[in-house]
């Protein structure tokens, strides 16, 4: 399966919008966006007049690239969004915050979702009790989300609880710094995501 392997940073000018995939650097000024916020490339500072369908395609890419997906598995959220009752763009955002690897991510564990992907990827995280090691793992509500008791000594693990993670966590999750676990209190509503993005663009674009 094709993965992007380049600049994480590049991603973020190109879609001219800071997308947070490189952990403490994305709110320090090392920051890209806050040196050149424009998209990469020889043309990238030229003013460009943006097709209905190009503001479709950036606002899909950019929220594919937020959580880091292929084109194939970022369709198939859609088509399962689509599917289900309710408004198809919500449905669909809320398919992609219950994922695994966002959820760890979200309650500061992970300091970006490729690193708490990561995580996930080498058996640090249990759900319920048992090791989950799927990324694209649909948490529930009432799910019990944790470091697993034998990681838990690690370095890495013992530097998150000295360093307490600054972030908010959203309040459809719960977790505990201390004891490494947490509870998913609540699925999301559109509100809990926050994220700047217009998902009826997205809709618009694979519906057509
Ligand atoms: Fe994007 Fe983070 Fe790079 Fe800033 S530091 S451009 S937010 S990936």
């Amino acid at each position: 399966m094709a993965r992007y392997t380049g600049p994480d940073c590049r991603l973020c000018r190109r879609e001219g919008a800071k997308l947070f995939l490189k952990g403490d650097r994305c709110y320090s000024a090392a920051c890209a966006m806050n040196r050149r916020a424009v998209a990469p490339g020889q043309h990238g500072a030229a003013r460009k007049k943006v097709t209905e369908y190009g503001t479709q395609l950036r606002e899909k890419q950019k929220v594919k690239r937020i959580y880091g997906l292929c084109e194939k598995q970022f369709h198939s959220y859609y088509v399962e969004a689509d599917r289900r009752k309710g408004v198809t763009g919500e449905n669909m955002l809320q398919l992609l915050e219950r994922r695994l690897d966002n959820v760890v991510y979200r309650v500061g564990v992970g300091v970006s979702r490729s690193q708490a992907r990561q995580l996930v990827n080498h058996a640090h995280i249990t759900v319920n009790g048992k090791t989950v090691t799927i990324p694209s793992y649909i948490v529930k509500a009432g799910d019990v989300i944790a470091v697993k008791e034998s990681k838990a000594n690690n370095t890495f693990f013992k530097q998150l609880k000295e360093r307490k993670p600054n972030g908010v966590i959203p309040k459809w999750l719960e977790f505990d710094i201390n004891t490494l676990s947490g509870k998913v209190i609540a699925l999301p509503e559109r509100e809990d995501i926050g994220m700047d993005v217009r998902e009826q663009l997205i809709v618009e674009l694979y519906s057509k």
